[in-house]
Order: structure tokens, then sequence, then C-alpha cells
């Protein structure tokens, strides 16, 4: 099955999280829950009225992990990349994790563990494509470490989502949607 390893638990992360798990494939969020979101209180994230930022995550993190995203609560501290799988190998935790593909999604913390795998910085920013590809294969950069001046909830948790319908696309090679109706009763 193909592992995805995404580094950071903010908005970004755990919504690229939860598309990428409620599709069937093994999904592993890296973070300790030190997201910006304590401190925002959300009245322009649409469809939510006024919510908490701390809110936001307890229910963001309910909703990935319900649909089977793995939660570690951990640092990354170093990617490099697997010359044998064409993937990545992940330090966090004490723990080596292979990957086919890695997201980061921790927000400027992140863009040394970008730089470190070739995804330099232009500009206080990891240049990125539409589909929030990095120019390193299979290396996706989403939310503040890509845009950090530019910030905000939704932004981050579009740009998950745009990741992991990329990743989903690649790996059933045509055009992926995660589309769900109500239910006909
Ligand atoms: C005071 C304040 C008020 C705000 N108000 C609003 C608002 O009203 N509306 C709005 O839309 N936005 C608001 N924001 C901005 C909002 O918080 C950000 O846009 C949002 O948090 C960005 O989400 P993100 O997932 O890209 O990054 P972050 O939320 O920064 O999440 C990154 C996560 O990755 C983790 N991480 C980093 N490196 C690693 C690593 N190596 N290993 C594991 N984990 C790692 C971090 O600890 C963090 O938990 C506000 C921000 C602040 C500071």
């Amino acid at each position: 099955m193909t592992t995805v390893v995404i580094v950071g638990d903010g908005p970004a992360g755990l919504s690229a999280g939860l598309f990428l798990a409620k599709n069937g494939v093994d999904t592993i969020v890296f973070g300790q829950d030190a997201t910006a979101m304590h401190y925002a209180h959300l009245h322009n994230y649409l469809g939510v009225e006024d919510l908490g930022g701390s809110d936001f995550q307890v229910v963001a993190r309910r909703q990935a992990a319900a649909h089977g995203a793995d939660l570690r609560d951990a640092e990354v501290t170093a990617i490099t990349p697997d010359d044998d799988d064409g993937g990545f190998l992940v330090q966090a935790g004490g723990d080596e994790v292979a990957a086919e593909y890695v997201i980061l999604a921790g927000g400027k913390q992140a863009q040394s563990l970008a730089a470190a795998l070739g995804a330099e910085r232009d500009g206080g920013r990891v240049p990125i494509d539409v589909e929030q590809r990095t120019v390193v294969d299979r290396l996706y950069a989403v939310g503040r470490v890509a845009r950090p001046d530019r910030s905000q909830a939704i932004i981050s948790a579009g740009a998950g989502a745009v990741a992991a319908l990329d990743i989903l696309s690649r790996e059933a090679g045509r055009d992926v949607h995660d589309w769900d109706s109500p239910p006909s009763d």
C-alpha cells in the first residue's frame, strides 16, 4: 500500500490527511498540535460562522483520525531520499518511516526540511506548482510553508486537499474527485 507522510498537523496537514486516509491511503500525520490555530478565532472560514481555532482543531483532528489517518505526536527531525524505492525516509520520535510521498505542512518551521531535500526557498517560501508539487518529485508543500505571508486557515485546508487529490490521481492513473452525496432514504 502507498504510504504518505504529512509533516504538520494544522489545517493544511489535517486536510491532506483526511482526503488521503478517506480514500484508502496509508496516511501518517506527524505533529504536536502546536499550530497557530490556537491563537485564531474563525469568522472568515466559509461555512463556519464563529468558531475558536482550538475548537476547529479538535474537530479536524477527530475527523481525520475517524477516516483512518494515523496522527502521531512527534516532531519530524529529518527527511532523506530513499534511494532503493524512490521515496523518502522520515525520522520522527526515534522511528524511521518509509514513504512514497511526503507532504510538508509544517508552516515556516518546515522550510529547512524542504531546503535539505533540494526544494530551496525562494524569497521565504517553498516554490510549488498548482498541484502543490515542489521541484522534488513526490514532495509537496502546502499551507504556510509555501505562502507564509498570506496565510489563512481556509487556504491551507484547500491546499492540503489539492495535494491529496494529486497523489490520489497519480496513484490511480486518472483524475480523482472525492465526492459524496446525501443518503437516499
Ligand atoms: C493571532 C492569529 C490569529 C489568526 N486568525 C486567523 C483567522 O481569523 N482566520 C484565518 O483564516 N487564519 C487566522 N490565522 C492564521 C492561521 O492560524 C493560519 O493560516 C493556519 O494556522 C495555517 O495553517 P497551516 O496548516 O498551513 O500551518 P500551521 O497552522 O502553522 O500548522 C503547522 C503545524 O506543523 C507543526 N510542525 C512544524 N514543523 C514540524 C515538524 N518538523 N514535525 C512535526 N510537526 C511540525 C507545527 O507545530 C504546527 O502544528 C491567525 C493566526 C494567528 C497567529
